[in-house]
């Protein structure tokens, strides 16, 4: 072997700058939008039937998008009916092996498109295009290549015993991760032999009715999967239609427990993820550091609207005012503004309706006695925004330690002892997640068997895997989406 010095072979200087291109920001990628969506029904684009369309504008400047199809009780109808044709002569009884190559082939079309859809999804929903470009559609890709490895699988799923899909599946899931909820839904719907009529939220149509276009680019057979966008009407029409045995919700506890008193009396099966009130708890042993940024993307990750989010802090009395000083620094340099920047930390708030709603809660905060802090930075002057606010001298009673506020706004209080860290955590109509900031072990074990929480994270928060089942306890819902469990929810066991 030849010798070789760094005289005769000095490193070669690395000049990363010839081998990348940096995005450019703000992102300048076409999305390529259509002016008009139709439903997408037997794979194809269809007007509605009553020729009725609404505008979807982009949060952050107040501009129209584009306009979106309203699916009324007919058009659901129509969804239903070519969803249960292609159960019964294609999808349902084609080989899990052949069904997965359709879903490997989705999660590859959606990996080959997923520029595109993150700035739809980012300019539909207002959310910083870093999340979306890294977040949401990698991980939307994520949950078709992981329910695709099921499709040939599934009597692994239940051994000894029979399992057979539903049937028609009625979906419907809100505006907070469009795509990605879309991911959630369909993947497994379709890994387990199911048909599916998906209703997105009415602010955030656009990346679900382009994935009607990417079903079509997957050869994928018509009827497997229909969109119909619109309101809540189309939602309810989709959840009480005669052919949808099994219906799969996500959004705000109200909706779903209007659904359950809907279903009621039906064979219908269903799971529901609703709402939230996360507990984050820091005890003094935890490192603090780790601990403020695990805070800061608890609450702060797509402006708070995460059903999830780490909204309640609950911190120990010995470290508070450490933690809170730490806090206070983090939060003054996170960037709000226009989300198709990279560097954007809070896009905008989803809606008018939904800035009304934070501004509403925070208002409470402040008459109720609570101290607020936010990072005081200046707003863009059209679109919605709200600055990264956290409220200290928050006692349980008050509304803003017990509503889910959906929004960038962090309700700090103090505990001294274990004991009453959980007695706090869990002192709420709610159990989805809670988080746990400690060195020690066995705490953490402790601690994930007390917390009444569907999701317990150990010295980190919202981190999310496909093979892991997400879903929560009391009035956050039932049924699990992710892993074996969520498989099991879209199959019927024999
Ligand atoms: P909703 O529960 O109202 O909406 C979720 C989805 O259900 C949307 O597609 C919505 O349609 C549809 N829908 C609304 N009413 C009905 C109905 N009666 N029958 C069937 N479908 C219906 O949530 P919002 O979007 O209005 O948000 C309100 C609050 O809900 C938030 O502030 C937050 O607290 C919570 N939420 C929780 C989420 C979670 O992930 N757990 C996600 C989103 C919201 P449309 O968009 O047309 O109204």
């Amino acid at each position: 072997m030849p010798k070789t010095s760094s005289k005769t072979n000095p490193a070669r200087e690395l000049v990363f700058g010839d081998l990348w291109e940096y995005d450019p920001a703000p992102e300048t990628a076409d999305p390529k939008l259509k002016k008009r969506y139709d439903l997408f029904i037997n794979g194809s684009f269809v007007a509605p039937q009553a020729g009725k369309y609404f505008p979807t504008i982009n949060p952050a400047n107040e501009t129209k998008i584009a306009d979106i199809a309203l699916a009324d009780a007919a058009d659901v109808n129509s969804a239903c009916i070519a969803a249960q044709k292609a159960f019964v002569g294609v999808w349902g009884k084609m080989p899990g092996k052949e069904r997965g190559k359709y879903l490997y082939r989705i999660a590859r079309l959606l990996q080959d498109h997923a520029r595109e859809f993150a700035i739809a999804e980012t300019l539909d929903g207002g959310k910083p295009i870093k999340e979306s470009r890294d977040f949401d559609i990698p991980m939307a890709a994520a949950h078709f290549f992981y329910h695709a490895g099921w499709a040939d699988k599934l009597e692994h799923l239940a051994p000894g015993r029979k399992v057979a899909p539903h049937g028609v599946v009625g979906q419907v899931i809100p505006w907070n991760f469009p795509l990605l909820m879309l991911a959630w839904k369909i993947a497994p719907a379709l890994a387990a032999g199911n048909c599916v009529v998906l209703k997105p939220a009415e602010t955030t149509s656009i990346t679900a009715l382009k994935f009607g276009e990417i079903c079509q680019e997957a050869g994928l057979p018509n009827g497997v999967v229909n969109i119909v966008s619109g309101a809540a009407e189309t939602g309810a029409a989709v959840i009480i239609h005669p052919l949808t045995t099994k219906v799969a919700f996500t959004g705000s506890t109200e909706v779903g427990k209007s659904i359950m008193r809907s279903l009621a009396g039906t064979d219908k099966k269903m799971t529901l993820e609703l709402g939230g009130k996360a507990a984050n708890i820091v005890f003094d042993d935890a490192p603090l550091d780790q601990a403020v940024e695990g805070i800061v993307n608890g609450i702060f990750f797509n402006q708070g609207h995460v059903c999830c989010a780490g909204s309640r802090l609950l911190v120990q009395e010995s470290v508070a005012d450490a933690v809170l000083a730490k806090l206070k620094r983090r939060i003054a340099v996170l960037r709000v503004g226009d989300p198709m920047d990279k560097n954007t930390d809070l896009g905008a708030i989803n809606s008018r309706e939904q800035l009304a709603k934070i501004t509403d809660l925070v208002k409470s905060g402040v008459e109720e006695g609570a101290e607020k802090c936010d990072n005081g930075c200046k707003l863009p002057a059209k679109g919605f925004f709200f600055r990264p606010t956290i409220f200290t001298n928050v006692s349980m009673s008050h509304r803003i330690a017990r509503e889910e506020i959906f929004g960038p706004v962090l309700s700090i209080l103090t505990f001294r002892t274990p004991e009453e860290a959980v007695e706090k955590a869990n002192n709420t109509p709610y159990g989805l997640s809670a988080g746990v900031w400690t060195d020690k072990g066995s705490r953490i074990l402790k601690l994930s068997t007390q917390l009444k929480a569907g999701v317990v994270w150990a010295n980190t928060y919202n981190k999310f895997d496909p093979t892991s089942p997400f879903g929560g306890f009391k009035e956050s819902g039932f049924g699990r989406e992710g892993g074996k469990q969520g498989m099991l929810d879209y199959l019927s066991v024999g």
